[in-house]
C-alpha cells in the first residue's frame, strides 16, 4: 500500500514515528502552518516556523525516503492576536517557495470577524499566487463553520476544484460535496472519525475527490491512522485500487494543482543539511 498523508505536523513527532510511517508505506506527507500550542507573540516567529517547515523538516523526512511538502498560512487560532497579523505580509515570499504546494490551513477557529478577515485575505493569496487553498472546519459549531467557509469560499472566485475542506465528519460532508471542494477527513482519535466511521462514509459517496489524513500532531494522535483506514477498507471489499486512490492518487492529485509537487525518488540517506549554516557539522 502506497500513502501520501495529506495533512500531518510531522514537527510534532518523533523520528520513531518517520520510521514507523516509512515502513507502513507512507512516502509523502503534506504538513500545514498551523498552531503549535503555545501561542506566538511576533512574526519572527512565524519566520523560523515557516523556513523549518521548507528546509529541516524535508531534510527529516528524506532521511526515511519520505517526500515532505508544506502548506503556509496565518492559521485561524492566531489570526485573533494583532501581534501575529503582520505574519500576513511575509506569506508572498513564502507562497513562491518550490516545497509549497498549497496556502493552509486557513479557515475558521471561532469565527470571529478578525477570522473572517484573514480567511478572506489568504483566498485572494491563494489566487494570487495560483495555488490551491487547504481550508480547515472548526471543532466546535462543525456544522455552522462548514457552511460559513463554504461561503466565504464561493465569495472568494477561487475555483472549489482547488479547495480541500478538511475534517470533515457525517454531518458535514453533504454540504461540502454539493459545493464541488474536496473532501478532507482526519482520522484521528477522540475528536474526529475512526476508520470504520471513514469506510462508512466511503461505502456512502465513493472515493471520488476523498483525502484522508491523520492529522497528526501534538495531541493524542497517531500518524499510522491512514494505513488503517486502507486496511479497514480493503477488509470491507473495497478493491486496492480504491484504496490507492483515497490514499495516494486524491492527494496527488489535488497538490499537483500546485505544480510544485515533487514525487522522484530520494537521494540516499546520509547526506547533511545544509540549510542553515549553524547546524553544519553539528551532532
Ligand atoms: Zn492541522
Amino acid at each position: 500500500m502506497r500513502i501520501f498523508d495529506p495533512h500531518i505536523h510531522m514537527t510534532s513527532r518523533t523520528t520513531d514515528d518517520y520510521q514507523r510511517m516509512a515502513e507502513a508505506g507512507v512516502r509523502a506527507v503534506v504538513e500545514p502552518a498551523f498552531w503549535l500550542g503555545q501561542p506566538r507573540t511576533n512574526p519572527g516567529s512565524f519566520a523560523d516556523y515557516f523556513d523549518s517547515l521548507i528546509g529541516w523538516e524535508p531534510f527529516r523526512a528524506g532521511q526515511f525516503g519520505i517526500r515532505h511538502h508544506a502548506t503556509i498560512a496565518l492559521n485561524p487560532k492566531e489570526a485573533n492576536d494583532p501581534r501575529c497579523r503582520p505574519v500576513l505580509d511575509l506569506l508572498p515570499r513564502y507562497l513562491a517557495k518550490d516545497g509549497v504546494v498549497a496556502v493552509g490551513e486557513i479557515g475558521y477557529d471561532s469565527m470571529t470577524p478578525a477570522e473572517d478577515e484573514v480567511f478572506a485575505a489568504q483566498l485572494a493569496l491563494a489566487l494570487d499566487h495560483d495555488l490551491p487553498a487547504l481550508v480547515h472546519t472548526p471543532h466546535r459549531d462543525k456544522a455552522r463553520g462548514t457552511s460559513r467557509s463554504l461561503d466565504v469560499v464561493k465569495e472568494s472566485g477561487i475555483d472549489p476544484g482547488r479547495v480541500l475542506l478538511d475534517h470533515l465528519n457525517e454531518v458535514t460532508v453533504d454540504a461540502a460535496r454539493d459545493a464541488g471542494v474536496w473532501l478532507g477527513f482526519s482520522i484521528y482519535p477522540d475528536t474526529k472519525m475512526s476508520p470504520d466511521r471513514m469506510v462508512e462514509i466511503l461505502r456512502r459517496y465513493g472515493p471520488e475527490r476523498v483525502l484522508v489524513n491523520s492529522a497528526a500532531d501534538w495531541g493524542r494522535s497517531d500518524p499510522l491512522l491512514t494505513l488503517r483506514t486502507g486496511e479497514a477498507m480493503l477488509a470491507a471489499g473495497f478493491e486496492a485500487d480504491a484504496v490507492d486512490r483515497v490514499l495516494w492518487r486524491n492527494p496527488v492529485e489535488f497538490y499537483g494543482q500546485s505544480k510544485r509537487l515533487d514525487l522522484s525518488a530520494l537521494p540516499e540517506a546520509g547526506a547533511t543539511y545544509a540549510g542553515n549554516s549553524i547546524l553544519r557539522g553539528g551532532s
